[in-house]
Parts: structure tokens; sequence; C-alpha cells
């Protein structure tokens, strides 16, 4: 051990440093000892170096792998937030088209009821005029209503209750009970209206008005003439009064003939269709021409004396398909 030690104090090793040609060489002598131990310095610092270079290169390695995967994490990520964005867009789209659609089809529906409402105001007023009239009992259709409320929220955050309602408002926008429930309705009313119109336009032009005032002189049917004393048939009845008294016509018509006519003197005749005929004579005046429109009850001659009369009187007529009949099975007596 002695002669290791005393070996390597006296065996020198010389280190040289030969930096390039024009520089002088550097040398130094060192004893072996501290040769060995510059070299252990260096192999040590050589392998620490390396460890940590090879340590460096592994955790590096591994935060790239960790930073692909965070990457990869945050695209998926985004593309999810995307879509959801995307179906909230729709959503909320659908919803708006759909409240749209719903508020033309309560406006429609708003609008129909009125025109309902109105039709039955006018029925009902048709119903009591012709119910006064006949004594019959026609009634107007019941009023079916309905009434659906829909709460419409558009919030984003609830898109399930969005769902329900949109649920909820398609089924409202394709319900069939309405509009059956309005389609029934309206038939049944344009029906009634039709056969009231048609009653009432019969009962207005129906002549049973009474056509003047006065004295009720002679009925219809089988008399003594007054003037010839024979037995014939008096066509219509007399209604003794002063000369002027108004004649009213007994219902609506046509006047189809305004003149003179012999035994009738100025004589005036209504075509109240339906079959029936109204005839005015012995008229001192007639107010009207042939083709003039008259409604029930309008003034339409004056009482006269003019043709085959012993007084002044109104000679009054109904002729239903051409035959005179009773008039007083028609008339209202005063
Ligand atoms: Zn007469």
């Amino acid at each position: 051990m002695e002669k290791i030690k005393q070996a390597f104090h006296r065996n020198r090793v010389t280190v040289m440093v030969i930096p390039n040609a024009e520089k002088s060489i550097k040398q130094w002598k060192l004893n072996l000892l501290a040769a060995f131990i510059i070299l252990v310095v260096l192999i040590v610092i050589n392998i620490t170096l390396l460890l940590s270079s090879i340590t460096s290169t592994v955790i590096n390695d591994n935060l790239a792998t960790k930073n692909t995967a965070l990457t990869t994490d945050l695209i998926k990520t985004q593309d999810h937030i995307d879509l959801l964005t995307n179906i909230n867009a729709n959503k909320t789209e659908e919803i708006k088209t759909l409240k749209a659609k719903l508020q033309e089809s309560n406006d429609f529906l708003a609008e129909r009821l009125l025109e309902m409402e109105q039709t039955q105001a006018y029925v009902s007023q048709l119903v009591s005029l012709f119910n006064e009239e006949t004594n019959s009992d026609v009634k107007p259709p019941v009023s079916r209503s309905f009434s659906r409320e829909v709460n419409l929220s558009t919030s984003e955050e609830t898109l399930a209750a969005d769902e329900i309602l949109l649920t909820e408002i398609d089924a409202l926008i394709g319900n069939d009970e309405i509009s059956t429930i309005i389609s029934e309705q309206t038939e049944a009313y344009s029906e009634l209206v039709s056969k009231l119109e048609s009653q009432l336009t019969y009962l207005d032009s129906r002549p049973d008005f009474y056509p003047a005032n006065g004295t009720y002189s002679s009925p219809f049917g089988y008399r003594k003439d007054p003037i010839t004393g024979r037995t014939t048939l008096h066509n219509g009845i007399d209604i003794s009064n002063k000369v002027g008294t108004p004649i009213y016509a007994a219902g609506s018509g046509v006047v189809t003939f305004a003149g003179y006519d012999g035994n009738f003197g100025n004589v005036l005749i209504i075509d109240h269709g339906y079959g029936y005929e109204s005839v005015y004579a012995h008229c001192k005046s007639l107010l009207f021409s042939p083709g003039d429109m008259i409604e029930k009850g309008t003034k339409v001659a004056t009482i006269g004396t003019t043709g085959r009369v012993t007084g002044s009187h109104l000679h009054f007529e109904i002729r239903y398909n051409g035959t005179p009949i009773n008039p007083l099975k028609l008339i209202k007596s005063n």
C-alpha cells in the first residue's frame, strides 16, 4: 500500500494543451495522484450531466404527450359546445315559428268566433221576429265554445321544458276538434239563416196588412148586388170611409197595374209573389206606377168613388194563383 502511494507521488504525468499553430503549447506536470483525482472528478461530472440530460428528455416527452391529450380534449369540448349552441339556436327558431303559427291560428279562431257571435245575434233577432209572426218555436244552434291557454317561454336554459311546450303547441295546432266545431256551427247557422230569411221574405210579402181604416161594409162571397139587386159573387171586401182616406199596401211586392179599369175605376194591383196578388179599387188617387217596388204598409192610394160605386169605399181583393180568396183569411183585423 505504501508502495502504491510512493508510486503515485513519484510518477508524474504531463498535461499538454495545444491551442493552435501560432500559440505556444502549454503544459503542466502533475503527479499521478493529482491526475487520477482530476480524471475521476471529470468522469463524475460527465456522468452527472448525462443523467441530467436523460431525465430532462423523459420529462419533456411526458409533458408533450400530456399536452397533446389536453389539446384533443379541448377541441372535442369546443365541438360539443358548438353543437349545443346550434341545437339551442334551432330550438329557439322552431319555437318562434310555432309561436307565430299559433298566433295566426288564434287570430283566425278569434275572427271566426266573432263572426259566429255576430251571426248568433242576427239569428236570435230573426228568430224572435219569426216566432212573433208565426208562433213557431225555432231556436238558433247552441253556441259551443272552447278555451285553451298555452304559456309560451323561450328561455334558453329550459330546453327540456321547451320540448314539452313544443309538443303541446304541435298538439294544439293540429287539433281537429276546434275546426270541427267551427265547421259544424257555421253550417248550422248558414242553414238556419237562409231558412229564416226566406221565411221572413215570405212573411213580408204575404198580403196580411189591413189596407185602410173604415167600416167593414161588405164581406167576401155571394150577395145581392147593391146596384142590380141580383145575387153575384163579391170577389173582395169593402171598407167604407171618406174620400181621401189613405190606402196601405197589404204586403210587399211590385205594382203590376195602376190605372182606370171600368167598374173598378182607378185600380192598383200589387204582385206579392208566392202566388199572391192584392187589388185596390175605386181609388181617388194612385201613388205608384207599374214596376214600382212597394213595402208592406206603404201608403199606395186614397179612397175614392171612381168606377161603379154607390159611396166612397175601398174594394179590396186578394187573389191566390189568380183566384179571388176571402181576404179575412189573411189580413189582421184592426
Ligand atoms: Zn166591393
